[in-house]
């Protein structure tokens, strides 16, 4: 796993970021997160900042900004806000912690021994955690997020446009898609179909949310039962066809796609 450390302003900054959970940046970084998941300390510049490392946590996935050519999102997780704000001069003896010339790029990579000593100073122990701890934490945390914006049936068009961007995310690769592609297997849960061969020697497939169907999404719309492994083929067919509203049944969802009925099983058994 490679470290890296991110510029971010901790109010804010002309990017989309959302603190402890995205992360918008220019495309040319885009190598920086070429090994995922990579785990990552902020840090807040100078200028109009405190220059100062402020939380770490992991990388788990980087899809584009397809709204802003030239941009990309790094989805986080396992985020933990520093018990104490490290100072960029602090570093015991020899003063700072980087090498001033490295730090105009805004993502950039570390070694693992300053990565660790910044976290140990900021007071937060490193833990690798494994993909199911993974899933469970991206999970809650989306989770809470969705929670503290309005219940449902009283969410104004801006907040549920954020939460559809939210759930949009689902769909990318990531420690959740994954789980859900382990547990399911790699057949169309629509069609049966098989995904084709990757060079990797995995199958091919991908992942759908059902939040599509939902006016109002629940909090509880992030968890695996809202999402199906699929074919690409009836992934764009769930997303363009005539698809009518969801039905829970005892296994997961009766939809009708077309003049199709189709059922849908998201319910693991425990
Ligand atoms: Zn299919
Ligand atoms: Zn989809």
């Amino acid at each position: 796993m490679s470290n890296l450390v991110l510029n971010q302003y901790r109010k804010g900054s002309g990017y989309k970021d959302v603190v402890g959970r995205l992360y918008h940046f220019p495309v040319r970084y885009l190598n920086a997160f070429a090994e995922l998941p990579s785990a990552f300390v902020y840090y807040e510049p100078r200028e109009g900042g405190e220059q100062i490392y402020f939380g770490a946590g992991k990388v788990l996935s980087v899809y584009e900004d397809t709204e802003d050519v030239g941009h990309a999102y790094a989805e986080i997780g396992n985020y933990e806000q520093f018990h104490v704000p490290v100072d960029f001069y602090s570093k015991p003896g020899s003063g700072t912690w980087e090498n001033a010339k490295t730090m105009r790029n805004s993502v950039r990579r570390i070694s693992n021994d300053l990565f660790e000593s910044i976290l140990a100073a900021g007071g937060v122990v490193y833990s690798n955690r494994s993909a199911p701890e993974a899933h469970e934490s991206v999970t809650e945390s989306l989770q809470r997020e969705l929670r503290s914006f309005p219940e449902p049936g009283k969410r104004n068009p801006f907040v549920l446009r954020k939460i559809r961007r939210i759930l949009e995310s689902y769909e990318r690769p990531s420690a959740v898609t994954n789980w859900v592609k382990k547990k399911r297997g790699d057949s169309c849960q629509i069609c049966g179909v098989r995904g084709f061969l990757k060079r990797d020697g995995t199958r091919y497939s991908e992942v759908h949310h059902l939040f599509h169907l939902v006016n109002d999404p629940p909090a509880e719309c992030l968890s695996p039962e809202y999402l199906v492994v699929l074919c690409a083929n009836c992934h764009r067919r769930m997303h363009y066809a005539d698809v009518g509203t969801l039905v829970g049944v005892s296994k997961g969802w009766k939809v009708r796609v077309d003049a199709d009925e189709i059922l849908l099983v998201t319910r693991e058994a425990a």
